[in-house]
C-alpha cells in the first residue's frame, strides 16, 4: 500500500513509523518540515512538502486530527474517493493477536467535551488495579498505534485492555473502531468551529457508541444520554441514588446497579476515598468504573484503583493556601461547560476568568454561576464579553479587569507570567479567609499563554510568590 500521512505531529509520526516497520510505501506532506522528518526519510519515506492534491498512486490517508475536513488536500481525496481516516482508525486495524493468536486487546473509550484524559487516566488506573496489563492511549498518553502493535519480550501483545481517549477530531475520521465499552460522557458547546455546527460535533461524539458492546452517559448530560438511550445496551451514571441499569452514590458511597448481581447494588468504594475534587470528578469516577466492569474489573480493584487516583496537572489542583485563602488551578477548564462543572466544587469563589472564547455562549455559565461569586478578576482577549454578562447576572459582584491579549496571540511568556502576577495580586485583594480563588477560565489560553499549562503554571508561581 502507498500510505499519505498528512500531518506530521505525535500521532502523524507514530503512525508513520508503524506503516514503515510494515513495509508499506509512505509519503509524507506537512505545511511546514517538522523535526521528525529526517528520522522517518532514513528510515525509507518519501518526503513531498506541502500539498493541495495527493499524489495519483495513493491508495490510503492518514490525516492529523488537527486538520479540518474542508483542507484542500483532504478535500481532493475525498473529490477522488480515496479513504481517509485518523490515527486511530489506522490503529484499530492494525492491532496485534492477544496471545496464542485470540482476540486483540478491547478498547474501552472515553469521548465527551470534558473529563476525558480524567476518566481515561482514572480507568487505566482502576483496569491496573484489576490485574490487567492496561495503557492510557489516543487523545491521552501515546498514540494509540504504537500500544496497538507493542509486543513484550516474548514477542505477545504487550496489553491487555487499552484505555482509549478520543477526540471529536480523531471521531470524525474513524469508521470501523468497536470499542467493548465506550463512554460519552457529555456534550456541551465547543469546538464548533472546526466540526461547522453543533449537530455535526455531536455526531462525531455519537460514532463512538455504533459499534461498542456497552454505550455509557452522564445521566446529568441531557445530549449525551438521549444518545445512549438509543443504544442496545445502555448504562448510566448519576450523582443521585442509582436506579437500576445505572452506577450512582448511595449513603456516601460510589454504588453499581448495572453490573452488579445484586439488585440493591454493589458498593464500590466510599466518595471519601477519592483524591480528586468536586462533583464532575465523582461523575468521571462513576464512569471509569461502569467501563472496568465491562473488562471485568471486581468492585474491590474498582475501589482500590479510584483511590489511588491522584488527578492530573492543572485540573483542579490547590496549589497554595495563604491568609486562609485556598487557591486552585483549574487552567484545563477551557470552556463553559467545564469552569460551570468546577465552580460548582466551591462555595464561595473569587473566580478567575477570560481568554479566547471561540465563539461559545457564556450567559447560561455566568448565571448559574452568580450565587457563588464573592469576585471576579478577567483577563484575555475576550474579557469583554464576560464582563457583559457579569453586568446582566452579576452586578454587584466586584470584579477587576486586567487588559491583555488584545493582539490576540503574542505568546510571549515573560509577559503572560507578568499579566498573572496581577490577576492573583487583584484576585488576593477580593478574597477574604474562607473563599477559594479559582482558575477555571472558560476559555483557551494562546491569546496571552503558550498554552494551559504555562497558565497554571504562571498561576502557581504567582501564588507561591505571595509567601
Ligand atoms: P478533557 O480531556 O475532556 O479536556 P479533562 O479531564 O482534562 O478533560 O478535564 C478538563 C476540565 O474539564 C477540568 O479541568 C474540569 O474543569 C472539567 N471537567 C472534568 N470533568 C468534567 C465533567 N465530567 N463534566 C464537566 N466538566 C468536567
Amino acid at each position: 500500500m502507498t500510505v499519505l500521512v498528512a500531518g506530521l505531529g505525535i500521532s502523524g509520526a507514530a503512525a508513520a513509523r508503524v506503516l514503515l516497520g510494515r513495509g508499506d510505501d509512505v509519503v509524507l506532506t506537512d505545511a511546514a518540515e517538522p523535526a521528525v522528518l529526517a528520522e522517518l526519510v532514513a528510515a525509507g519515506a518519501r518526503w513531498l512538502g506541502p500539498l493541495t492534491a495527493p499524489p495519483e498512486d495513493v491508495d490510503l490517508v492518514v490525516t492529523s486530527p488537527g486538520w479540518r475536513p474542508d483542507h484542500p488536500l483532504l478535500r481532493a481525496a475525498a473529490d477522488r474517493g480515496l479513504e481517509v481516516i485518523g490515527e486511530p482508525e489506522l490503529a484499530w486495524r492494525l492491532r496485534v493477536p492477544g496471545p496464542d493468536g485470540g482476540a486483540p486487546a478491547p478498547w474501552y473509550a472515553v469521548t465527551g467535551t470534558n473529563g476525558k484524559t480524567t476518566t481515561v487516566t482514572m480507568l487505566e488506573s482502576v483496569l491496573q488495579a484489576g490485574g490487567l496489563r492496561a495503557v492510557a492511549a489516543g487523545n491521552v498518553g501515546r498514540p494509540l498505534v504504537e500500544v496497538v502493535t507493542a509486543r513484550d519480550a516474548d514477542g505477545r501483545a504487550a496489553y491487555d485492555a487499552i484505555a482509549v481517549e478520543l477526540s471529536s477530531f480523531q471521531l470524525h475520521w474513524s469508521s470501523s473502531i468497536a470499542p467493548a465499552g465506550a463512554c460519552v460522557l457529555n456534550v456541551a458547546d465547543d469546538h464548533v468551529d472546526w466540526h461547522g455546527s453543533f449537530d455535526a460535533y455531536r455526531d462525531a461524539k455519537a460514532q463512538l457508541l455504533r459499534l461498542a458492546g456497552v454505550a455509557v452517559a452522564d445521566a446529568g448530560n441531557p445530549v449525551a444520554a438521549s444518545l445512549v438511550a438509543r443504544h442496545r445496551h445502555p448504562v448510566t451514571v448519576t450523582l443521585g441514588e442509582p436506579e437500576p441499569g445505572q452506577l450512582g452514590v448511595r449513603a456516601g458511597a460510589l454504588v453499581d446497579r448495572a453490573f452488579s448481581a445484586s439488585p440493591a447494588g454493589e458498593v464500590l468504594v466510599e466518595t471519601d476515598a477519592l483524591q480528586v475534587r468536586g462533583p464532575h470528578n465523582t461523575v468521571n469516577a462513576l464512569a471509569a468504573a461502569a467501563l472496568a466492569r465491562v473488562a471485568g474489573v471486581d468492585a474491590a480493584a474498582i475501589g482500590a484503583g479510584l483511590s489511588r487516583f491522584r488527578g492530573g496537572a492543572h485540573r483542579n489542583v490547590l496549589v497554595g493556601t495563604v491568609n486562609g485563602v485556598d487557591f486552585v488551578d483549574d487552567s484545563k477548564a477551557t470552556n463553559p461547560h467545564a469552569a460551570g462543572a468546577s465552580l460548582a466544587a466551591y462555595p464561595r469563589v473569587v473566580w478567575i476568568a477570560g481568554g479566547l472564547l471561540k465563539g461559545a455562549d457564556v450567559d447560561p455559565l455566568v448565571a448559574a454561576v452568580a450565587p457563588r461569586l464573592a469576585g471576579v478578576v478577567l483577563l484575555g482577549r475576550d474579557r469583554e464579553q464576560l464582563a457583559r454578562s457579569l453586568a446582566r447576572h452579576a452586578p454587584s459582584v466586584p470584579r477587576t479587569v486586567v487588559p491583555s491579549g488584545d493582539d490576540g496571540g503574542v505568546a510571549d511568556v515573560t509577559d503572560g507570567d507578568r499579566v498573572m502576577r496581577e490577576v492573583v495580586a487583584a484576585a488576593v485583594r477580593l478574597a477574604r479567609p474562607g473563599d477559594t480563588v479559582l482558575l477555571a477560565p472558560a476559555a483557551a489560553s494562546m491569546d496571552v499563554f503558550t498554552d494551559y499549562a504555562h497558565r497554571g503554571r504562571a498561576f502557581a508561581d504567582a501564588v507561591r510568590a505571595l509567601g
